[in-house]
């Protein structure tokens, strides 16, 4: 199934996937359920019921077709671990299980990785059916009985399987056709490539689960579109931002607060300025950020007369100025829009996505001047 982006490279930006309950560990891996996937679960056994399967073998089908996806993402966990990758998590979503990988895996180790999953679940299916003895006819797998519970659980993993092989990006497909394309081009090239081939493939996917009526198709295929999409803008992100340390784009300008300030204070400052985010100051030594959703949250809740220490953030995301700036792009996320770079304990700079998106659009309008001067 998908894997997600790595959401980057520190403990720090280590932001586990919302909505999720429970969960236990294989290998060391922590696998936890989305919500969803329980709602699905509930749903399957409670319309499973009746029919002309017993009410054991329905659920015996939906833990076996459960099982099949989990071992799909522990062998992609397994072969990540081979190469030294750790897995943070998995999460288990009604259509599939996602993996978060700590990096991004480069060049064959993604392949491998990729494969590993979808070849597990051939490798289930072809063995079920080779035990069996004679073989069912398709059409009689239709309708679910307790006799054909072995066919379906064997062609529930072929399935599985095939499907994850579509060379749509973020599937493994469009992983393994992206490791294929970055032995030949640069790694952010190659993924806006297998991007653009996983939104096509995605439209077409949507359009034939409308004709078709299948819902689930239509769901995943909004799911790979906005993966594909997401991954595509972070890949060029990337490879717009290569090559430049933190410092090329940093705040250099900037308010600060200090921690005696009140909520009140930090409002005017938030109204007479154009900055959303407010190191916190005690001297001269940073002790936390004052972000804007944490300024009205505390303006509300705890009033204009409560002190700034008390709202802020003190465990805030810390770079440094020479990190290099796809890094940076890695760890700055919709949850922690700001960061603070420090120069060792000195602040000398703020670095936000938004200062940062006017960074690649200046640097994409000055790519193609470049490209038109060469082409006179
Ligand atoms: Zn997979």
């Amino acid at each position: 199934m998908p894997d997600r982006t790595p959401a980057g490279e520190s403990k720090s930006t280590d932001t586990p996937i919302s909505g999720t309950v429970g969960g236990f560990r294989v290998f060391g891996v922590p696998i936890r359920f989305h919500f969803t996937f329980v709602l699905l679960l509930v749903f399957l056994i409670f319309v499973g019921v009746g029919g002309k399967q017993s009410g054991a073998t329905t659920a015996l089908y939906v833990v076996a077709l459960f099982g099949s996806v989990l071992v799909h993402e522990i062998c992609h966990a397994l072969v990540a671990k081979l190469y030294g990758l750790q897995t943070h998590e998995i999460v288990m979503f009604p259509i599939g299980g996602v993996s978060r990988l700590e990096k991004q895996p480069k060049g064959k180790q993604e392949l491998f990785i990729a494969l590993a999953g979808p070849g597990i679940n051939l490798i289930i299916g072809l063995a079920l059916l080779a035990a069996q003895r004679d073989f069912l006819p398709l059409e009689k797998l239709a309708v679910p009985t307790d006799a054909n519970l072995v066919e379906r659980i064997a062609l529930g993993n072929l399935l599985l399987g095939l499907f994850n092989l579509l060379p749509a990006y973020p599937m493994d497909g469009g992983r393994i056709l992206r490791s294929i394309i970055a032995l030949r081009k640069p790694e952010d090239e190659a993924t806006q490539i297998a991007a653009s081939a996983g939104r096509f493939l995605a439209i077409a996917m949507g359009l034939f689960g409308l004709l078709s009526q299948n819902f689930v198709l239509i769901f995943v295929a909004l799911f790979v579109y906005l993966g594909a999409a997401q991954e595509g803008a972070a890949a060029r992100g990337r490879s717009l931002t290569s090559g430049f340390p933190v410092r090329a784009a940093m705040i250099t300008d900037f308010h600060t607060l200090s921690h005696s300030n009140t909520i009140r204070e930090a409002g005017d400052l938030l109204l007479s300025t154009s900055q959303q985010d407010f190191p916190v100051m005690h001297g001269e030594e940073v002790i936390g950020l004052l972000t804007r959703s944490a300024l009205l949250r505390a303006m509300l809740s705890a009033g204009p007369d409560s002190y700034v220490a008390a709202a802020m953030d003190r465990d805030f995301l810390r770079v440094s100025p020479d990190l290099s700036l796809s890094d940076a792009l890695a760890h700055l996320s919709t949850m922690r829009s700001c960061a603070l770079v420090m120069d060792g304990d000195r602040l000398v700079g703020l670095l936000t996505t938004e200062h940062l998106y006017e960074f690649t659009m200046l640097r994409q309008i000055s790519l193609a001047q470049e490209r038109t001067s060469h082409q006179q």
